[in-house]
């Protein structure tokens, strides 16, 4: 009824390894809520479910080559297990699944026992660990208290300051702050802030429209406004820490993922394991109904593919599909998701909105009207810990790609403010750009949609630099990014737009054809759904939607397959950057055949290569077709300036799943060195690799092991299945990809950045069989 992603994988595995706590925090969803099976279950994981329940997140990761797992040790108190079951525990999960995938281990605890001998055990197994604070002393004593009464807030604050010590800061992820609209947000914003968190994370308490949230009598959407009051407070504060539930926001008004599965449409990838060994779905169904988050499963009777295909989570993997008729057609539904499933429950169902939709209606529309100021362009503030570590994933790592994404979004916004710096006062260029800052603040998901086009900074770096078509249509081009963001909106305006060789184009959005203009400029005056252009005698009014057909309207079209939608860019003039000539605008037959192929290779990428589906799904944005040559061969590129953006001449599906792959790998690469040296380039080099006859640069030759790399781990895959000729593939890019390695390192020609990069591909593929 729900279908979700087909074979989707879990990802994140709750283990409930003690279920009982030392506080008796009045708003726990554990014990205090609908759900009270925590009292027919034992109070500790014994061995034998842990050493289940590992044996079956290694049998899920091998199945779908996951590139990592989460485990995240929860309770009641985790702590509670003591020190030395704690640490058979992490000895036991290491044992077992890190030699099939690389496993993140994190631990949520309210912090009372944390100790430095926990902190040694934990920094020993690389345990990340996360803390409940309510704010300060006042607001967290509301609820977080001991049986008797007293307070614990002194016994929190002395495990964060052991956490803020060099020796274990790096296990510390983060503070989870339960809302309680009776306290100061700004005031627990700032306690939390004091703590030096290295992120926060605020939770609205668990509720349902047949228990709903306590209200004051005169706030209709108090939660909302705490929580515009909290945002309010860090947006002027320049953002000084991330805030899980605003960075999730901001991100999905940008068409990214909400990373969360409070909000937005990603597919929830997790499952719980309970002291006794049953999969449940997420904890917060607690507080639904009693037995609400039970799957009927055990780790010891069913495989973890068993619970992902349950109904309750294929139902929570629908994405909009499983959605209340009221959210599917909500105007921020892409941002809201409908909120926490276990939040949506009443009389019997979960086919309601949210019971705080009213909040987070509000919140989200004040994040959208308010965006912060972008952050700036660090290039020389260093690059997030584990950022090297997630791009050397073999397997993909779409966290890593949402970073990626988030700094090449910082750059385009740069390079659009440096062609505005340049320009004139008034006129067209100007006139775009004072739309584009005004939609900026008013629609700033469709501005971002449109900036996010790879073909957007093409023509930036071009303009700047004075060459190419981005000289040719000049600074007056951001008048047409600013009618194509008001089209994406719906935001009627008049721009003026360059119009190149009888076609006036508006990236993402079309082409409008006006080949008695030649090079002019137009006036364009976009409506709701139509677009009416004028040139000198020539007027033209064209549908943008679907009704669009005009002889004089090529729309962009795009590319879907299941759970991603890519633009099938074959109108944008800055699409040529690629070193390799663009086809012509295809006719609706070869479109089509394109789209037959995408939808198809993207079946087989999400087969063979999960973790590389989730990061394209969430960077790659155009594919342009080639000109096929004379010789018929087949080609691909990607372009230093345009993240995102692949191209490649028509070909079958298997060999398009693999070169997407390939060529997003460049991407990755491309985006990482805009913000990172990795190659020293005091060392000139030229290193002779087996995919070229030609010695090739450093920076080529790190490229080329982290294109092919990938490319080797398909093949190695498709071996695995016994599928023909599969292995010869496989061995001939390892043996390739083995050979640069060691000549890149033998030329000492990389920063230690690089270097470390080089040294994990390695390493995964010293994993792989010979
Ligand atoms: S704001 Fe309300 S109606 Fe809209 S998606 Fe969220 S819960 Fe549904």
């Amino acid at each position: 009824m729900f279908p979700g992603p087909a074979r989707a994988a879990l990802t994140e595995f709750v283990l409930k390894v003690h279920s009982r706590c030392d506080l008796a925090c009045d708003h726990c969803y554990v014990y205090e809520h609908a759900d009270q099976s925590w009292r027919r279950r034992p109070a500790r994981m014994t061995p034998e479910v842990l050493r289940a329940a590992a044996g079956r997140i290694a049998e899920h990761a091998t199945t779908h080559h996951l590139a990592s797992v989460s485990v995240i040790l929860h309770g009641g108190e985790p702590l509670l297990l003591g020190p030395e079951r704690m640490r058979r525990t992490l000895a036991d999960l290491r044992r077992v699944i890190d030699p099939v995938t690389r496993l993140r281990i994190g631990m949520q605890t309210n912090g009372v026992l944390l100790s430095e001998r926990f902190c040694d055990l934990l920094a020993e197994y690389d345990v990340a660990v996360g803390v409940s604070l309510d704010g300060g002393r006042d607001a967290n004593d509301l609820h977080r208290r001991f049986r008797n009464g007293a307070s614990s807030h002194e016994q929190v604050l002395r495990a964060l300051a052991l956490l803020r010590r060099p020796a274990y800061r790096r296990l510390w992820s983060g503070l989870l702050c339960t809302v309680d609209v009776r306290n100061d947000p700004v005031g627990v914003y700032e306690s939390l802030l004091a703590q030096e968190p290295p992120r926060i994370d605020f939770l609205l308490p668990h509720a349902t429209w047949d228990a709903p949230p306590w209200r004051p009598e005169t706030g209709g959407t108090a939660y909302g406004g705490w929580l515009r009051a909290v945002y309010d407070r860090w947006r002027a504060d320049g953002r000084p820490v991330p805030v899980r539930l605003f960075d999730s926001l901001l991100s999905t008004a940008g068409g990214g993922p909400s990373g969360t599965e409070w909000l937005g449409l990603d597919p929830v990838d997790l499952a719980v394991v309970e002291t006794d060994g049953e999969w449940e779905q997420a904890d917060s169904l607690k507080t639904a109904y009693d037995g609400a988050p039970a799957t009927g499963m055990t780790v010891f009777s069913h495989p973890a593919d068993d619970v992902a295909a349950s109904p309750g989570l294929a139902r929570r993997r629908s994405g909009r599909a499983g959605l209340s008729g009221e959210c599917r057609r909500c105007p921020v539904v892409d941002q809201c998701g409908g909120g926490l499933f276990a939040h949506r429950y009443g009389v019997g169902h979960f086919d309601h909105p949210s019971v705080y939709c009213a909040d987070l209606k509000g919140l989200i529309v004040h994040v959208n009207d308010n965006p912060p100021e972008p952050a700036p362009v660090r290039l020389d503030a260093g690059l997030p810990d584990d950022l090297i570590d997630r791009l050397a994933a073999s397997a993909g790592d779409r966290v890593a790609i949402r970073r990626l994404v988030e700094a090449q979004t910082a750059i385009v916004r740069a390079l659009l403010r440096g062609v505005a710096d340049g320009l004139p006062d008034g006129g067209a260029g100007a006139d775009g750009w004072a739309a584009l800052t005004e939609l900026d603040r008013r629609a700033p998901g469709s501005v971002a949609r449109v900036a996010a086009h790879p073909y957007v900074r093409a023509w930036a770096v071009d303009c700047l630099a004075g060459t190419g078509t981005g000289a040719r249509h000049g600074p007056d081009y951001l008048g047409a990014i600013a009618a194509a963001a008001a089209s994406d909106a719906g935001t009627p305006v008049r721009l003026a737009v360059p119009v190149r060789a009888g076609r006036l184009h508006l990236p993402t959005v079309g082409t409008v054809l006006l080949p008695e203009v030649g090079d002019d400029t137009a006036e364009v005056h976009v409506g709701p759904g139509s677009l009416r252009v004028t040139a000198g005698d020539v007027t033209v009014v064209v549908a943008t939607g679907a009704a669009g057909d005009s002889p004089r309207w090529q729309p962009a079209r795009a590319l879907v397959a299941d759970d991603v939608t890519v633009l099938l860019e074959d109108g944008d003039p800055h699409r040529d950057c690629h070193r390799l000539p663009p086809g012509e605008r295809l006719d609706d037959a070869g479109a089509a055949r394109w789209a037959a192929t995408f939808e198809a290779a993207w079946g087989i990428i999400t087969d063979e290569v999960p973790g590389h589906a989730e990061e394209l799904r969430t960077g790659l944005r155009a594919l342009v077709p080639l000109r096929r040559s004379g010789d018929g061969v087949s080609e691909a590129s990607t372009a230093r300036q345009a993240f995102g953006g692949v191209a490649a001449t028509e070909t079958d599906a298997g060999s398009l799943a693999v070169l997407l792959v390939h060529e997003f790998q460049h991407s990755k690469m491309n985006a990482l060195l805009d913000i990172c040296d990795l190659v020293d380039g005091t060392r000139p080099t030229g290193i002779t690799v087996g995919w070229r006859p030609d010695p090739r640069p450093a920076e080529a030759v790190l490229h080329g092991i982290y294109a092919h790399a990938a490319v080797a781990d398909i093949w190695r895959i498709r071996a695995d299945r016994r599928i023909d000729g599969a292995q010869a593939v496989y061995r001939r890019y390892r043996d390739w990809t083995a050979e640069a390695i060691g000549a890149l390192e033998r030329a000492d020609a990389l920063t230690p950045a690089g270097s470390r990069l080089l040294r994990l591909v390695a390493h995964s593929m010293a994993q792989w069989p010979s």
